[in-house]
């Protein structure tokens, strides 16, 4: 059985500095948090890695907590726990609609917000909602911590600033103004990964960040200054759709994907509309 780990290394760090000297002195390793993702590609001989840190038992790594103004969320966090939160379901309500889309029950349990943004998939559900808040991604080494924003931690497919001796160990989310708004599309109630997936955020300044069109997930910046200058919906869907990089895969078709896209952000405009000026008539149905 290729996912059997017994002839590969694992090593078992009790505290974060342990994990972090290990990444150090006898990397390279890769970090194993829930596994969701790491199993599928052990499974699939698309990781060739042998040598694993596991990190799933350090709990200075789990938690949901506000300090300051900012809303923090430890990178082991399960998807599970972010959508029981009531702190993230107050702050942050578009972040537990994306991870009540992750998988399905059993993935929610195991699948950590860490493990979603290091795995770096443009159809990661949390990625968009995080872009759209304007997050920050806590990385540390045995020397030193770093916070990079979000918008600057992926520089191409799959690949982002991370070194091989850090880890992800929390994510800031300051407070959010606005109206939130988040929709996945794929092919059913669960264990699909999406088509198209959106986060947005109604403001005098609009935030509308997607994934599944691009290399990585981006935020639509000409749609979004069009919108905040006073522009039609109908344009700034024009715009969007010129401004996403869709692709053809096993999924989807490109086509499709920017058709989607820009329903989406008419739904995101009439959901989050002021009361009456919503358009009636919009099919709300995203499966
Ligand atoms: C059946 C199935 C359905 C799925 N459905 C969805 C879905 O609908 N939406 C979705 O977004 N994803 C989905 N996934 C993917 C996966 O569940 C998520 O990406 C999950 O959040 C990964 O978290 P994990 O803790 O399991 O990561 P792991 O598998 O443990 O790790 C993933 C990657 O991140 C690295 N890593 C993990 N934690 C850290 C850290 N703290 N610091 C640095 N590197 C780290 C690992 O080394 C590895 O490269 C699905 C997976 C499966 C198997």
């Amino acid at each position: 059985m290729r996912t059997a780990i017994s002839p590969l290394v694992v090593k078992q760090p009790r505290t974060l500095k342990d994990a972090l000297r290990m990444l150090r002195d006898d990397g390279p390793l890769t970090p194993l948090a829930g596994c969701t993702d790491v199993y599928v590609g052990l499974n699939f001989g698309t990781l060739r890695d042998a040598r694993f840190l596991n990190i799933w038992g350090l709990d200075d790594l789990r938690g949901i907590d506000v300090r300051g103004d900012v809303l923090r969320i430890g990178a082991l966090t399960t998807h599970a726990e972010i959508v029981r939160s009531v702190l993230v379901r107050r702050r942050l309500p578009m972040l537990a609609a994306a991870c009540r889309e992750v998988g399905a029950v059993q993935i929610q349990n195991r699948g950590t917000l860490g493990g979603n943004i290091a795995n770096g998939s443009p159809a990661g559900d949390s990625l968009p909602v995080l872009a759209a808040a304007e997050a920050f991604v806590e990385l540390r080494s045995a020397e030193w911590t770093r916070t990079v924003p979000f918008g600057e931690f992926y520089t191409g497919y799959r690949k982002s600033v991370m070194r091989p001796d850090e880890l992800i160990t929390a994510v800031e989310i300051p407070r959010v103004e606005g109206a939130q708004w988040f929709r996945k599309v794929g092919t059913r109630a669960a264990q699909s990964i999406s088509k198209v997936v959106m986060a947005a955020v109604r403001a005098s300044r609009p935030r509308i960040a997607l994934g599944s069109v691009a290399p990585t997930v981006v935020r639509a910046r000409s749609t979004e200054e069009a919108l905040a200058a006073g522009g039609a919906i109908e344009e700034a869907q024009r715009l969007l759709q010129d401004e996403i990089s869709p692709i053809d895969d096993i999924r989807s078709t490109e086509a499709y994907r920017r058709f989607v896209a820009a329903n989406l952000l008419m739904q995101f405009w009439t959901d989050t509309a002021p009361r009456g000026r919503a358009r009636p008539g919009v099919n709300r149905r995203t499966r």
